[in-house]
């Protein structure tokens, strides 16, 4: 392979991505915003058009001389072109999505995980899923490629999940490995909370930012991030740990070994065993009732629902996990600078007093000159974001080894 054709390959990866990142652009756009002349921009999107990777979506009359009459191509991806597969593995959940070449889901697939199933049932369970998407190949252009993405620490490039906290016995897991078995094409592995912002970067309210903070508040605490627009990786694909980042230098013992970690307080795991806690001390005649006085049961979920229903103890709870999430953020902000917060995962939807408190907390803690210019949001892509950006994340693969 010479020189000048990776150079080639590597120039159509970046326009690709520029491609996909504007939903729709023209030659005369790629060729202002890659310096290439007319000559080059016609010889790569023509090509690109013939391997129908590319599509004319209509045209439009040109802006700068409509009295001439000239009209432009308008371009974007082909969805048809080809299909991936997207797996997100939470503590709590298995989600999976077959989505076209554009990101459009075709087909989702879900399965309930009850926290401290067997690894060997995990995997199982996400087989099933990734089995049941592939049968709906015949409709799509091919499915070229699966993403696997798991909370914890992982190892993209070896495709290993070194460990996950919050998912019992979950040490070492060759990803890559087992699903290549399973469904004999390349698979991706990323972390779920950088998979999570890769779908707000290409098909959510962050789109084509350069630098936000995707926050996913769930059974854990995890956070992917863009920087100068490009995904925040670290130098061993660690970053993003902001859920044990110490909040209370006195506080519980985490699941990492440190104490006081963010998660210890505000996670969907530590609301439930404060509110166990609670439930037992007798102090929510409510959350008992919900739960039928099985205070081991009792979920974030349940709580939210018995703070909709004003149950003090449950809003309080709530609150003190929405302000502890807000103080740690706005450390995070500090560094980091990001224009967008967006948040998202299960907890996201515990309603008013998690998302109020972390809000007030957040603006207070962020230092003034950087808070007016940060916006803080909720995604709106729901529970599948995750699976929908590891989707990418192998399309993406695919086309940077080609
Ligand atoms: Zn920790």
């Amino acid at each position: 392979v010479t020189a000048r054709a990776v150079s080639r390959k590597a120039k159509r990866g970046r326009v690709l991505s520029f491609i996909r990142e504007k939903e729709e652009t023209s030659r005369g756009e790629i060729a202002r915003e890659f310096s290439l002349d007319k000559k080059a921009v016609s010889v790569m999107v023509d090509e690109l058009l013939s391997e129908r990777i590319l599509a004319v979506n209509g045209f439009r009359d040109s802006g700068s001389n409509p009295v001439r009459g000239r009209r432009r191509e308008v371009l974007a991806i082909n969805g048809a072109h080809s299909a991936y597969i997207g797996i997100d593995l939470g503590a709590t959940h298995i989600t999976g999505v077959l989505s076209d070449l554009a990101g459009t889901v075709l087909e989702r697939a879900y399965f309930e995980v009850r926290p401290g199933l067997p690894v060997d049932l995990i995997l199982d369970q996400m087989k099933t899923i990734s089995a049941r998407l592939l049968s709906r190949e015949k409709d799509t252009g091919g499915v070229r490629a699966v993403g696997v993405c798991v909370p914890g620490f992982v190892h993209p490039r070896a495709g290993v999940s070194l460990v996950a906290e919050n998912i019992p016995g979950w040490r070492d897991v060759r990803v890559r490995e087992i699903f290549q078995k399973e469904v004999g094409r390349p698979v991706a592995l990323e972390d779920a909370s950088r998979a999570f912002a890769t779908a707000e970067r290409w098909l959510g309210t962050c789109r084509g930012l350069r630098d936000f903070i995707a926050l996913d508040l769930g059974y854990g605490i995890g956070m992917g991030m863009y920087a100068g627009g490009t995904l925040h990786t670290g130098s061993a694909w660690k970053s993003g740990e902001i859920g044990h980042t110490v909040v209370d230098p006195e506080g519980l013992h985490c699941a990492c070994g440190n104490n006081g970690c963010l998660e210890t307080v505000a996670s969907g795991r530590a609301i439930a065993r404060q509110a166990s806690d609670g439930i037992r001390a007798g102090r929510s005649a409510l959350l008992h009732d919900l739960t039928h006085g099985n205070a081991e049961s009792v979920t974030a979920q349940d709580v939210a629902l018995a703070a909709s229903m004003k149950d003090p103890f449950s809003t309080g709870l709530l609150e003190a996990a929405g302000s502890a999430v807000g103080l740690a953020l706005a450390n995070a902000v500090n560094l980091l600078n990001p224009s967008v917060v967006v948040l998202g995962g299960g907890l996201v939807s515990a309603g008013r007093p998690l998302i109020n408190a972390l809000a007030s907390s957040l603006a207070r803690c962020t230092m003034p000159g950087i808070r007016e210019d940060m916006r803080l949001t909720v995604s709106e892509l729901g529970g599948d974001s995750s699976a929908r950006g590891m989707a990418q994340i192998a399309a993406e693969d695919v086309f940077a080894g080609e």
